[in-house]
């Protein structure tokens, strides 16, 4: 990690105490943010996602790897350490009420915000809210109520004009818009990406809605059990996924597959697994659609641990067979058949 400005992330490891033991809700993740830019990370309950946002902010500590914003590297494993990121910073929950005091009026959380880390006197404070409630799309009327007057799109409106009056390099938002209804959602999609335009700030957006994703993000990271599986500018990503997980995420999306309708045999059967004890070699091979457990010739997927990996295309992806990815199942199948005949068969057929 150099002099990059935006948000990078090398090799960040998160665990938590469970019952048996140790879990590592996040393992070695890398992800760059640049200024000005929003990634959008998807995948499952329970794959890390949360955690990772609450590392980076510092509300959780740091296992292992490093965090940097605007080139500045806070790597100090003590959560304490990294909250001095304080207004650099800043994440927005999906549940708006836990962020705001239900007895403080917009005007005084928002101000309460901007001038815990700003000094500001009561006029300019006054200002700088007013501006914000406008650029955040609220009306001036707002600034004298109390969160239960107000409706969930306000609500997280609210909170992002908190986090947003600190000026803060990074905002993360966790599932911000997954209680609000599909109207409301797009609103202040839109919303976020002006105020990105005009603000320059890296943005993390979190989500396991895939069409929000697509309407913010300009490259998509899809986690898996707590690993980055697949990274990719996000048409590529939505047009031809290289993972067979990616692929099974998109496949439960129809309106966003490219044919319209789910690849054959590709959503991934039962639960992920706990993440206290992964499978061995890829974690995805025991659900995955040509792995080990379909097509013959995949032993190394139950043995070996992918790294993410270029390939030479536009994507990177944690996969053994990522060109099979592309295909059909039984063309996936057929393809193999070629391979294992090319290679045992005897020629001239
Ligand atoms: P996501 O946000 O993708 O749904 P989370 O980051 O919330 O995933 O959870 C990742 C894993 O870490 C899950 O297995 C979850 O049960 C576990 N986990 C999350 N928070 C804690 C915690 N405070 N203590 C113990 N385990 C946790
Ligand atoms: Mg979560």
């Amino acid at each position: 990690m150099t002099t990059g400005s935006g948000l990078e992330l090398d090799e960040v490891t998160v665990r938590h105490d469970g019952p048996l033991g140790p879990v590592t809700a996040v393992d070695r993740v890398s992800l760059d943010v640049p200024a000005g830019t929003t990634v959008g990370l998807v995948g499952e309950s329970g794959s890390g996602k949360s955690t990772l946002a609450r590392a980076v902010v510092g509300l959780d500590p740091l296992y292992g790897g490093r965090v940097a914003v605007g080139g500045r590297e806070y790597g100090g494993r003590r959560a304490a350490e990294r909250r001095g990121l304080g207004r650099q910073v800043q994440l927005v929950f999906q549940d708006p009420e836990t962020a705001l005091d239900p007895r403080m009026t917009v005007q005084q959380s928002i101000a309460e915000a901007a001038g815990a880390f700003v000094r500001l006197d009561r006029r300019d404070r006054a200002r700088r809210v007013a501006g914000l409630l406008e650029q955040v799309g609220l009306d001036a009327g707002c600034a004298g109520r109390l969160p239960r007057q107000l409706s969930g799109g306000q609500l997280q409106r609210v909170a992002v004009a908190r986090a947003l009056a600190v000026d803060p390099a990074v905002l993360i938002a966790d599932e911000i818009t997954s209680a609000l209804d599909v109207s409301v959602r797009a609103a202040l999609l839109s919303t976020l990406r002006d105020l990105q335009r005009r603000m320059g700030f890296a943005m993390l957006f979190i989500s396991h809605d895939l069409t929000a994703v697509r309407h913010v993000s300009d490259t998509v990271a899809v986690m898996y059990l707590g690993r980055i599986v697949e990274t990719a500018a996000t048409e590529h990503l939505l047009q031809g996924p290289c993972h067979p997980y990616t692929r099974a995420l998109l496949s439960a999306v129809p309106r966003l597959h490219p044919g319209g309708s789910p690849p054959d045999g590709a959503l991934p059967a039962g639960e992920p697994p706990d993440p206290a004890s992964p499978p061995t070699g890829c974690r995805f091979h025991p659900r995955c659609p040509v792995g080990p457990d379909r097509l013959p010739g995949r032993d190394v997927c139950a043995v070996r641990d992918p790294q993410e990996d270029s390939g030479g295309r536009p994507h990177r992806a944690a996969c053994h067979f990522p060109h099979l990815a592309d295909v059909r199942l039984p063309q996936a199948r057929s393809v193999l058949r070629e391979e294992n005949g090319a290679a045992t068969a005897p020629s001239g057929g």
